[in-house]
């Protein structure tokens, strides 16, 4: 199977072969066109087996940049992973004209809410601060329509399962929702059965 396959749209496509990418690795083969079709999966993979690359790959895809409102939230338990997706979605997007903010902590409030203001399609951000600008209606989620939940049992032993439940509350309710998780101990499960709707799973 070849990226071409994929019902990918050209302008990405052209960005993931200048990113270097020749095609598809196993969970890319597996997760990407469910997710593309709008499917809620549970994808229980490492890092470093390209999920990376397929979250940004396939929120590049499902976002509309001609509306200028935040569609896809990216929670990840640390901000490195969240900085390293924002770079990787950017580097994939090149010809998207996408834009991506992390919203992290550590980094200023204002310069956050400055760059919400004037739009961003998608924010991949920590737990935390994500909760903090959704509560202070900095973040508007109203056009939320995917919700991708990075190393989801590494945020849980992080102490961000209040967080987490806390940002689900605020997103529309026809919301896709993508977790990725090495493993998927109880109250992952939890979680999963709470947020989505028939998942497909898929196990790299
Ligand atoms: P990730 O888990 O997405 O961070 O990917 C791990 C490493 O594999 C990174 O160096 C990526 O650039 C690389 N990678 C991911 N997907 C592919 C692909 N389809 N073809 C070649 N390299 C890839």
């Amino acid at each position: 199977s070849s990226f071409d396959q994929m019902g990918i749209k050209d302008d990405l496509l052209r960005g993931i072969y200048g990113y270097g990418f020749e095609k598809p690795s196993a969970i890319q083969q597996r997760a990407v066109l469910p997710i593309i079709n709008g499917r809620d999966v549970i994808a229980q993979a490492q890092s470093g087996t390209g999920k990376t690359s397929m979250i940004s790959l396939t929120v590049c895809q499902i976002v509309d940049t001609a509306v200028r409102e935040v569609q896809a939230l990216i929670l990840s338990p640390t901000r490195e992973l969240a900085s390293q997706t924002e770079r990787v979605m950017l580097a994939i997007g090149d010809h998207l004209n996408i834009q991506v903010h992390a919203c992290i902590g550590g980094k200023s409030i204002g310069e956050d809410i400055r760059r919400l203001e004037n739009g961003v399609h998608v924010v991949s951000g920590t737990p935390g601060r994500v909760c903090d600008m959704i509560k202070r209606r900095t973040l508007r989620t109203r056009a939320i329509k995917l919700l991708v939940l990075d190393e989801a049992d590494e945020m849980l032993s992080r102490g961000f399962k209040d967080q987490i439940y806390d940002v689900y509350r605020y997103l529309p309710p026809e919301l896709q929702v993508c977790l990725i998780s090495a493993t998927l101990p109880h109250e992952i499960l939890e979680m999963t059965s709470k947020f989505m709707t028939e998942p497909v799973r898929i196990l790299v």
